[in-house]
């Protein structure tokens, strides 16, 4: 089903002019009431919106940073009067302060839109019940799918994360169809209802939407297997709206359509900032074309992926980014080497006998880099000859040597969020 396809089966042209008018308005917004910006865009020879006259001009348009946000804290960079925002979210704010967004009544509205699309996407349709594992408050997973699934006329069960044995015994009770959660959070409930011996047969577990977290095929793999269910993507960062900027569709599963007419997608070179041609991979960025309290330009994400163009087999004309294959900021590098936790996360399902759930520690005892993977065996196998195997393999896929230590299944810490793979104990010593 298309929740919307009028706006997500535009022709490419048509869409590019909706989201120069678009952009148009933004960049009105930003003149008008954002100062720090407004200041940037004039530098750039930007003193009104005409001056943009395609969006082939929009590299020459400033790029908003992180940093920029946490600089103007709380409120700097909102575009509307602090009286005028109906809702607050923040991100956690490992480091430093957390980011704090805001939404107009109207921001509201077209997340709720894009939400409803983004559940459209995965094969959801009204009247299911939808088991909202996210977690509610200043994080905007729960409350991003709870509006979008009330949107579509769903059955919303709004159980926040955490309380594991409570999810399980709702989950069944409650006859939730749809799992909303963190793909670490799902392997977490899969095993725990496991244990309790509730198999698949008493459930109703069709579709898992998951996202916050960088994931990949493999551990596509095992929740589907665990679970009964179809997984699927989704992605989004508050600072654009919260979970809504893309998902992938339930007929392909191939790439996160991005909702264009809300986002405008560009991938870069995170160098030279200079654009990627589609299926090369660079950083994401996004400019938002609604936005009334924090308008966005050119948002640099920190995500890696590409852009895909091709015609999708369920209709939509929107291009589809590439699963995030890391954030720049979570790359390591281990004696000059860059690693993503994600590429250890591909490398280790694909060894079998190993269950998903893993941890990197690297540590500098000496003058070098040392990297520990701890991991899981799923069942009882010969825990030398699978820690030798995964040794192999990791080394002959990143070039680099590391300890695997195998624990025994419960070993390595549960996420009831967001997992952590990565200590990095190199700066504390
Ligand atoms: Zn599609």
């Amino acid at each position: 089903m298309l929740w919307n396809r009028q706006r997500e089966t535009l022709p490419r042209e048509r869409l590019a002019a909706l989201q120069l008018e678009r952009l148009h308005a933004t960049l009105a917004r930003q003149l008008a009431s954002v100062a720090p910006i407004a200041e940037r865009l004039r530098a750039a020879g930007v003193s009104s919106p005409e001056d943009v006259a395609s969006l082939d001009d929009l590299t020459r348009l400033p790029f908003t940073r992180k940093t920029d946000l946490r600089e103007h804290y709380p409120f700097g960079l909102f575009a509307v009067p602090r009286e005028q925002v109906v809702r607050i979210h923040a991100s956690s704010g490992t480091r430093g302060k957390p980011t704090v967004v805001g939404y107009t009544r109207n921001d509201l509205e077209v997340w709720s839109e894009v939400m409803a699309r983004t559940l459209a996407l995965a094969g959801v349709e009204p009247g299911m019940v939808v088991h909202n594992a996210y977690g509610y408050g200043l994080f905007t997973g729960g409350l991003g799918f709870h509006m979008g699934a009330e949107r579509m006329g769903c059955t919303v069960v709004p159980i926040s994360g955490g309380m594991t044995e409570r999810q399980v015994l709702m989950l069944e009770d409650l006859g939730g169809q749809v799992l909303c959660c963190t793909p670490s959070y799902a392997l977490n409930l899969a095993q725990t209802l496991a244990e309790r011996g509730v198999g698949r047969d008493r459930l109703k577990l069709r579709v898992g939407m998951f996202g916050a977290e960088p994931w990949t095929d493999a551990m596509r793999d095992a929740l589907e297997r665990q679970l009964g269910i179809q997984a699927l993507n989704v992605y989004g960062l508050s600072e654009i709206v919260g979970p809504g900027v893309s998902a992938e569709c339930v007929e392909e599963r191939r790439g996160a359509h991005v909702q264009e007419d809300h986002f405008l997608v560009e991938v870069i070179d995170p160098q030279s900032g200079q654009p990627c041609a589609p299926g090369v991979e660079g950083e994401l960025v996004f400019t938002t074309l609604t936005k009334e309290a924090l308008p966005m330009l050119r948002y640099r994400t920190g995500d890696l992926s590409s852009i895909d163009l091709a015609p999708c087999a369920c209709g939509r004309t929107t291009a589809r980014m590439a699963r995030i294959r890391g954030r720049i900021d979570d790359m390591l590098i281990i004696r000059g080497v860059n690693l993503y936790p994600s590429e250890v996360e591909r490398v280790l399902l694909s060894v079998g006998d190993v269950a998903p759930h893993y941890q990197l520690v690297v540590e500098r005892p000496g003058a070098m880099d040392e990297l520990t993977v701890l991991c899981e065996s799923v069942s009882s196998v010969d825990l030398e000859d699978l820690q030798q195997r995964a040794e192999l393999a990791l080394q002959a896929a990143t070039g680099l040597s590391m300890l695997v230590k195998v624990l025994a299944p419960g070993g390595v810490p549960r996420s009831e969020g967001k997992a952590v793979r990565v200590i990095d104990r190199r700066g504390l010593v």
